[in-house]
């Protein structure tokens, strides 16, 4: 018997503690706790930050962890960083799950942005009304543009308002097909798309809308994910595991 510890906090993170929680592998699934009502498997869970790479370097060790999974979103880069530095402390074995970035078709057009205040940089100099999919946290960097109008998409209502002027709410949770995200951004007049490379299929509809109406993509990059083995499909995560 392993126990194996997913640090999760997505829908592939979610899929993938279902599937790792075989017979000789017992999963403790471990979430941040920054969303309400998240997702879950049906294995143990845990819930809240570790307190940096010593509290999870602690808590491996004091649970008894065989191996770390890291499926967190690709842009957590700071739990990535802690995970990636309490295995190396523990000498506990560590995999990153993490699905290919997208790639751009031929019918796509996109903006390629660095970062998150890149990609604010690029609107400011190319005002429009835009479409935000990048979570709640980094909103702000979108602030203080008088000539562009947004459209924020939230799970759950936003406690304490949200950080913009010109800002409309769409309360939604997926998945979202592409005939939903057209309708949507046709509705509200949406002029780009403004979302962070997360790969993988769950968030990939508005890609395929915005490519059929010809609305330009501002692509935020991904930071760049400690060194270490990646897995890219759960097929090749579970691979791993099984070879422990
Ligand atoms: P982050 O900046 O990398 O991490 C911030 C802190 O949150 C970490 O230092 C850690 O606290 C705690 N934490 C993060 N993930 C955790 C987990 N799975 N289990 C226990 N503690 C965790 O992360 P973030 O970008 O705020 O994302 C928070 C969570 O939301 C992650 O689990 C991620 O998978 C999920 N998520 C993030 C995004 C995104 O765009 N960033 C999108 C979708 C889902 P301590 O230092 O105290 O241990």
């Amino acid at each position: 018997m392993i126990r194996v510890l997913i640090l999760g906090g997505t829908r592939d993170a979610v899929d993938l503690a279902g599937a790792a929680a075989l017979d000789e592998t017992e999963v403790i699934y471990s979430l941040a706790g920054v969303t309400r009502e998240p997702n879950l498997p049906g294995c143990q869970v845990r819930t809240g930050g570790f307190g940096g790479p010593e509290g999870l370097e602690a808590y491996i060790q004091s649970t008894g962890i065989d191996a770390v999974v890291d499926a967190t979103h690709p842009f957590a880069a700071e739990i990535a960083a802690n995970a990636f530095a309490a295995c190396q402390q523990t000498g506990v074995p560590r995999l990153k799950f993490l699905r290919p970035p997208w790639q751009p078709g031929p019918d796509d057009d996109w903006i390629e942005a660095a970062s998150t205040s890149d990609a604010a940089a690029y609107l400011a100099d190319h005002p429009g009304t835009a479409f935000l999919t990048i979570g709640g946290r980094e909103l702000a960097a979108f602030a203080g543009l008088p000539n562009c109008r947004f459209v924020v998409r939230y799970i759950h209502p936003p406690k304490g308002g949200v950080p913009l002027e010109n800002c409309a709410v769409v309360v939604d949770r997926g998945p979202f097909d592409a005939a939903g995200e057209s309708g949507l951004m046709r509705a509200r007049g949406v002029q780009y798309l403004i979302t962070k490379n997360s790969g993988g299929e769950g968030a990939a509809a508005k890609l395929g809308a915005a490519r059929s109406l010809g609305i330009p993509v501002i692509m935020i990059a991904r930071p760049a994910p400690p060194e270490g083995k990646i897995a890219g499909t759960e097929a090749e995560a579970i691979a791993w595991l099984q070879s422990l």
